[in-house]
């Protein structure tokens, strides 16, 4: 897609006019696509009066809220990159982000204007803070909103300029700067929307952050262009998104496995009318095929639909359309147009792998990043000569083309030889009526070898559950070189925002 990516997203807003793009789902607050298109445009255009220029990073520091959208395009607008910014980053996890990404302009939201005027001094360089409601003190982008400056004339390359500095998730490490354009980016819109076809009238709603890429492509890009209403909900919280989708009559959830979960096993979600919910699209973690079913049967749908990708390909590779009549259990999709996948061996480098066979996921295609941001090694080691970017995620594919993920590489456990994927043992557990949540990492035992050990969160129900029946559930469910040979039980098992089980985390742990 040869467009910017606010053109790509918003060349059809003034056509969508009254019908309404954004609701607050917090209090009902409703911006129009006419709204959208005419503030985003006077907001670059205050930008560019007051010094943004064509290649200056802004950093977006805020939760989803409706006015979101607005300043993203309008900074693009305007010729500039937009890294988006976890809003729970610590004053210095903000500053770091700010100095790797040479970021000059800050967008915040007044209630977390305390940690961005601190990573403003930490990381120096930093032209001007803004709020997007008011704080004393400090220019509003509601100020900007009266802008007659005229609009920016910049020429935008979509080829390489970069639209989009997002974050990878920092699972398996440091979070990495990704760079991607705005072709990588309204190319992956392009590629997704035949699939899962989000059409005007359709209500959305954004409960996973716009900062990650998931949230930005799947619930601000694509919904936008194609006049859907998205409603924002500021965080995840159980009851709250539950009477979002019935007081908002959502019928399209886009969302990760932890939400999956909760659909399938919470309890309050029976206190709440969720009929207006048509499908479920799942990404970002492994999802157990038990559990999507239990989802889909317990609202009344057809099969959870899954996606696969990641940050560095803008997101998407595969995804389940929602034209597949039946498609198998567990699978994350079928390769999207115009992209190419091998499975490569993790023992023999460089030798494809056939139909069933597990290896390394290796992708080319127009939604591949640029690179990341200032760190060239780390660039070359996912990307070969040849344009393949490795993922780093294991997988197979079946007879008919369906992708199946079975883990990252570096998370296998190997037990004396054998591999095991700690992904499928965790949704093994999640099948467990008494268990409500579970991790699975490699510990070593006394003679050195590696063994998978869960930690696990009990049911409120299952206060009796013991380590033995644990061990015991999964040793009578999987082969015996797969079996859990240590549990431990836990209150919660740390995540990522974009609902990625943080194994980093749990394994820091083991060794303290
Ligand atoms: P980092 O790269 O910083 O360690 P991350 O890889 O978690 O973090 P993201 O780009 O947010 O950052 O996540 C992409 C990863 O998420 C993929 O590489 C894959 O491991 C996982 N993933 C995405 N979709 C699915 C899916 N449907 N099933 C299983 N895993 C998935
Ligand atoms: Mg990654």
């Amino acid at each position: 897609i040869e467009l910017p990516v606010h053109e790509a997203v918003l060349g059809r807003a003034a056509e969508y006019g009254d019908s309404p793009a954004l609701v607050d789902g917090t209090n009902g607050t409703t911006l129009s696509y006419a709204q959208l298109d005419a503030f985003h445009r006077r907001i670059a255009a205050a930008l560019a009066a007051s010094g943004l220029r064509k290649g200056d990073v802004l950093a977006l520091h805020s939760p989803n809220t409706i006015a979101y959208p607005a300043v993203f395009f309008a900074a693009t607008r305007a010729g500039a990159s937009v890294t988006t910014v976890h809003p729970l980053s610590t004053p210095e996890e903000f500053a770091k982000q700010l100095r790797d990404s040479s970021a000059r302009w800050i967008v915040t939201v007044s209630p977390l204007l305390g940690t961005a005027r601190r990573a403003a001094a930490l990381a120096g360089g930093i032209e001007e803070v803004l709020v997007c409601d008011s704080a004393p003190g400090h220019r509003s982008v509601l100020d900007l909103l009266a802008s007659t400056d005229p609009e920016p004339q910049v020429d935008i390359d979509p080829r390489t300029d970069v639209a989009a500095l997002p974050y990878s998730s920092g699972t398996t490490g440091v979070p990495k700067g990704v760079m991607l354009t705005h072709h990588s980016i309204a190319t992956n819109m392009a590629q997704l929307h035949p699939f899962i076809p989000v059409k005007p009238g359709d209500r959305v709603l954004a409960v996973l952050p716009f900062f990650h890429i998931y949230g930005l492509t799947a619930l601000m890009n694509i919904p936008l262009s194609h006049g859907a209403t998205v409603v924002t909900l500021p965080r995840f919280d159980l009851e709250q998104f539950l009477k979002a989708i019935q007081d908002e009559r959502i019928n399209a959830l886009f969302v990760a496995p932890p939400i999956v979960l909760a659909l399938a096993k919470h309890p309050a979600v029976e206190r709440y009318d969720l009929s207006s919910v048509e499908y479920v699209v799942s990404a970002a973690a492994p999802l157990d095929a038990a559990l999507a079913k239990a989802c889909a049967d317990r609202l009344g749908i057809r099969p959870v639909l899954q996606a696969y990708g990641m940050t560095e390909l803008s997101p998407g590779t595969h995804v389940v359309p929602l034209s597949a009549e039946n498609p198998p259990p567990g699978t994350v999709g079928k390769l999207l147009p115009r992209t190419e996948m091998r499975i490569l061996s993790l023992h023999d480098p460089g030798k494809d792998l056939g139909v069933g066979e597990e290896g390394e996921i290796a992708i080319r295609g127009p939604q591949r990043m640029k690179g990341y941001l200032g760190r060239p090694d780390a660039t070359d080691a996912m990307i070969d000569a040849d344009g393949w970017l490795h993922t780093g995620d294991v997988g197979r594919v079946d007879d008919d083309g369906w992708l199946y993920v079975v883990d990252r590489v570096k998370e296998l456990i190997k037990y004396k030889g054998y591999q095991v994927a700690p992904a499928e043992l965790e949704a093994l557990l999640l099948t467990h009526d008494g268990i409500a949540d579970a991790a699975v990492i490699g510990v070593y035992d006394a003679d050195g070898n590696e063994v998978p050990k869960a930690y696990v969160v009990r049911q409120p129900h299952a206060a009796d559950l013991t380590e033995a029946d644990v061990m015991t559930y999964v040793a009578e469910r999987v082969a015996p070189y797969k079996k859990v040979r240590r549990v431990e039980f836990t209150d919660g098992v740390p995540r990522a925002a974009s609902g990625k089980i943080l194994r980093r985390e749990l394994r820091e742990r083991e060794r303290a």
